[in-house]
This record gives C-alpha cells, sequence and structure tokens, in this order.
C-alpha cells in the first residue's frame, strides 16, 4: 500500500497565465541528509509527516524527489536593488514546489530555496550555502515567536555539495514556507513590460490571496494599495519595536502578504543608534535601522507607479491618486508605531506626551549605548517594584541620566490605575527576554559547519521559541555580547 502523499498540495499561482513564472525542476543533490524538520509547523499546515523517514524526507526536501502534486516554478520578478532598477530578477535559486491550505485555512506557499540554477539564474549557480540557510531558520522561526508576519522554515537538509563562494561551504536547501512570494518586484515585472493584462490578474490574484476583505469599489489597483500600505506599516512598526534591522529592502525583498521575506545580512541591534546598520554591502546606511519607515515608503511608492495603469488611463492622474493614498502611510505609521511604543513602555491609554517621552528615551539609549533588548526587559521588572531601578540605571554610562527620565514615566504610569503586577507582565509579553543575538547566530553557524555540531543550533531554535518567557539555564542567550564577542558587520551569502 503507498503511504498518503506528504502535501495535499492545491497550486493557485501555476494556474495563473505562464508568462509569470517558468516551469523547472529541482536539480537533485549527492548526498541529502536532513539537518532539520519543524515538526510543530508541519502539523499546523495539516502535512502527513507520520510515515516520513528520515531519508525520505532528506530526499524530498533536498529536491531529489518530487513529492506527489508538485508543480515546480520559479516566479518572474524585477526589483530596485539599492534604489537601481533590475528589470529581471525572478527566483535564481528558489523553486515553489506547490501550495498547501493548512489547519488555519490559510493557504501558504512551499518553496525549496538552494535548490538549483532556473532560467533566471544568470551566473548563479542556484545553491545556498549551510551557514544562511541555519539563519534564515532561526531567525524566521524566532521572528514567528515573536509575533512578527514572516516567512517560516519548514526543513533543513544538508546536500553533501560544496558551494563556492568566498571560499568553498557545504551546501544546503531550506524549505520556506510563506503566505506567498509575491513582492513589489513581481508587480514592477509586468509594469516595465507595459502588460496590463498580467497586471490586471496578479492584482485579482493578490487580493483574493491576501486580502479578500478589501473594499474593491474604487477599484482593484487602489485597493491592492491600500492593503499593502497598511500591511507594511505594520509590518515595520513591529519590526522597530523589536530592534530588527532587515539589511536588504530591496523591492524584491518586500512582500506583498506584509510577511517578512528574506533573512539575508539582517540583525538586531545590541546596543541602541538609530542609524545602526550591520550589511556589509549597505555602504551608504541606506537600509540602516531608523531609514526603514522611509525606504518602505519608497518601496510602496514603486508599488504604486506598477499599478498605475490600472488605477486610471491618464497616467498623470494616476500618479496623482496614487499620491494621496501614499500620504497615509507616514501617520499610520506614526500610529501603529507609537501604540508599539506605548505597550513596551507599559502605556494602556494615549496621552499626547507619549511620542516625547518615547523620544526622550530613545536618546538616553543611544547616548548611553544601552543595550536595547535588556533594556525594555528590565524596564518591565522596574514597572513592578522601584527597588528593580538600579538594574536598568546600570545599563547607562552615567546611571543618573535613567533617574531622571524614570520619574517622568512614574508620573506617566501613575495616571493610570493599572495593578503594577498585572502592568509587568504585559510588558513581558512585549518585550522579549531572548531574539536571535548576532554573536549566537555567529556562534551556532561556527559550530554547524566547522564542527557539524547541531547543539547551539537547537539550544537557539528551543529558547527563541518562548522568547517571552524567562527561562532558566539560558541567560546567556539573553546577554549582550561582551567586546570581543560583539557582531559588526553581516553578509547576504548568496
Ligand atoms: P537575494 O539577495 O537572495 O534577494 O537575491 C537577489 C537575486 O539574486 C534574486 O533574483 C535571486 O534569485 C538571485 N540569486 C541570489 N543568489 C543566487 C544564487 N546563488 N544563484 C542564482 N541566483 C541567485
Ligand atoms: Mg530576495
Amino acid at each position: 500500500m503507498t503511504p498518503p502523499p506528504v502535501f495535499s498540495f492545491d497550486n493557485s499561482y501555476a494556474r495563473l497565465p505562464d508568462r509569470l513564472f517558468a516551469r523547472v525542476r529541482p536539480t537533485p543533490v549527492r548526498w541529502p541528509r536532513l539537518w532539520k524538520l519543524n515538526d510543530g509547523l508541519a502539523r499546523e499546515l495539516g502535512l502527513e509527516t507520520s510515515t516520513l523517514s528520515q531519508p525520505e524526507a532528506a530526499r524530498l526536501f533536498s529536491g531529489n524527489e518530487l513529492p506527489a502534486g508538485a508543480e515546480p516554478l520559479a516566479l518572474a520578478y524585477a526589483g530596485h536593488q539599492f534604489g537601481s532598477f533590475v528589470p529581471q530578477l525572478g527566483d535564481g535559486r528558489a523553486i515553489l514546489l506547490g501550495e498547501v491550505v493548512g489547519r488555519d485555512g490559510k493557504r501558504r506557499d512551499i518553496q525549496l530555496k538552494g535548490a538549483g540554477p532556473t532560467p533566471f539564474s544568470r551566473r548563479g549557480d542556484g545553491r545556498a550555502a549551510l551557514g544562511p540557510v541555519l539563519r534564515e531558520y532561526v531567525v524566521s522561526e524566532a521572528m514567528a515567536a515573536l509575533g512578527v508576519p514572516t516567512t517560516r522554515a519548514l526543513a533543513a537538509v544538508t546536500t553533501g555539495e560544496w558551494v563556492a563562494r568566498d571560499k568553498e561551504l557545504p551546501g544546503a536547501v531550506i524549505t520556506r514556507v510563506a503566505a506567498s512570494h509575491l513582492r513589489v518586484g513581481t508587480f514592477q515585472y509586468f509594469a516595465v513590460r507595459r502588460d496590463t493584462e498580467a497586471l490586471a490578474s496578479l492584482t485579482t490574484y493578490a487580493l483574493d490571496r491576501h486580502f479578500p476583505e478589501a473594499d474593491r469599489a474604487a477599484g482593484e489597483g487602489l485597493a491592492l494599495l491600500d492593503a499593502v500600505i497598511e500591511a507594511q506599516a505594520n509590518l515595520v512598526a513591529r519590526w522597530l519595536g523589536l530592534g530588527f534591522v532587515h539589511g536588504v529592502m530591496n523591492t524584491d525583498n518586500t512582500a506583498i502578504s506584509g510577511e517578512t521575506l528574506d533573512y539575508g545580512p539582517c540583525a538586531f541591534l545590541d546596543e541602541y543608534h538609530p542609524q545602526k546598520k550591520y550589511s556589509s554591502i549597505d555602504h551608504g546606511g541606506r537600509y540602516a535601522f531608523e531609514r526603514q519607515p522611509d525606504i518602505a515608503l519608497w518601496n510602496l511608492g514603486r508599488l504604486a507607479e506598477s499599478l498605475s495603469p490600472l488605477v486610471s488611463d491618464d497616467a498623470e492622474r494616476a500618479l496623482a491618486v496614487a499620491r494621496e493614498h501614499l500620504a497615509r502611510f507616514q501617520p499610520r505609521f506614526q500610529e501603529l508605531h507609537l501604540a508599539v511604543l506605548r505597550s513596551k513602555l507599559g502605556l494602556a491609554r494615549a496621552e499626547d506626551g507619549d511620542r516625547a517621552l518615547a523620544a526622550d528615551l530613545f536618546g538616553l539609549l543611544a547616548s548611553s549605548e544601552v543595550d536595547f533588548t535588556l533594556f525594555f526587559r528590565r524596564l518591565c521588572d522596574a514597572a513592578e517594584d522601584e527597588r528593580a531601578d538600579h538594574r536598568v540605571a546600570a545599563l547607562f554610562r552615567e546611571p543618573e541620566s535613567f533617574a531622571g527620565w524614570a520619574r517622568a514615566w512614574r508620573a506617566r504610569l501613575h495616571r493610570e490605575d493599572e495593578r503594577p503586577d498585572a502592568r509587568a507582565a504585559a510588558m513581558r509579553r512585549q518585550n522579549p527576554a531572548f531574539i536571535p543575538r548576532n554573536h549566537r547566530i555567529e556562534e551556532m553557524i561556527h559550530a554547524a559547519i566547522t564542527k557539524a555540531d547541531r547543539g547551539p543550533f537547537e539550544a537557539l531554535l528551543r529558547t527563541l521559541s518562548r522568547p517571552y518567557d524567562d527561562q532558566p539555564g539560558a541567560e546567556h542567550l539573553a546577554e549582550p555580547p561582551r567586546a570581543h564577542e560583539r557582531v559588526t558587520q553581516t553578509f547576504c551569502g548568496t
């Protein structure tokens, strides 16, 4: 008797006009071995993994064996990379196997990243190295546990092959799960080709798939633009609340769904600084921490331009209307970001002075180079009991600089009648104890590729699955790096 299929595929993208993608099969690898299968996610997706053996799983998640019902494709897209337009990018090393509808009723893409060349590979080898695969696995799963919209990691396999980068590195494939892989760059690809028909089908598809409740009365182009403005404003507000720096917010890495997409040179802030950037290729700081909302808006501008043929036949009118809609981004982002900050500070109600209170704090954090995550976590204790203040103050160069701000904060807290323990508990659900710290990620990758040691990977994954809980025994994963452990630069590893 043949076992039931692992995936119940229903491939809606493959039913769209075929100029939206290229059909291509994964290229088998020499010696696939399962590094990790995400059982929890597999269950959420309703996958049938009960009869799956390790060798079988490795064959499926490396692309060596195509699961029943898969219709593998590489997606066409364009994109602005660091501000320069590239009319053809596309999946050069990622292959969509198909879509599944999870137990929550949501449709998701199952994609193999590192599965071999495609018609979009240009000079690339279509492969991925183990380091970036493990980084994406851990950081995307951490983001999910932190409650941030994100793609997920279903599996990682090693390939038994080497990939040539600066040096030879062990190869791997990650199975990425996404609400979809539609990006701003997908729309740009058809806009630059003046293919309005494809734009219209993509727009209908995106609305049906991601924003079925959107009001389409003013036309589908504007409906989609409004929905993506909201999704991106929310996403970037969440990033800023956690100190996340995406690192490569090109339009081809900006998901229409509003999920965090593409974990390349991303990083979490250790010490707070608004202009902080980590990516080795972001020379001008285009994608620095505090620039992210402006860049999101810039990317939305490119989406608006791409959708403008659907807004009006009169190009100038279309752009004028799009500009009006784009103007809603900044105030909306501000509102969402302030809501995030209020919850981090333990404020249940809104008051006019809240933005200034937060701005004063960020000024102090920057000038004292205070660890972002540790500060807010310790502030939860201070909200419960003033006797914990000295542990917060100890994070500053001059402890008195915290005391002044703390007086203003306490006066503000006293105008609400929340119980201190309840307030602190609520704050601990907004201010994680654990984030994927850059030095711990590097350490995990080093252990994996030099010693085939999976211990640090498993420990990070386990701890980061409950980022808002104190976890005795895992304190070393909560602490900031010591001077010699600091990571100052990250690499995209393509
Ligand atoms: P990324 O930096 O991963 O967003 O990739 C940007 C573009 O480069 C996309 O079109 C990728 O498919 C392509 N790309 C990145 N790495 C490779 C690779 N190793 N082989 C082929 N294409 C790649
Ligand atoms: Mg990308």
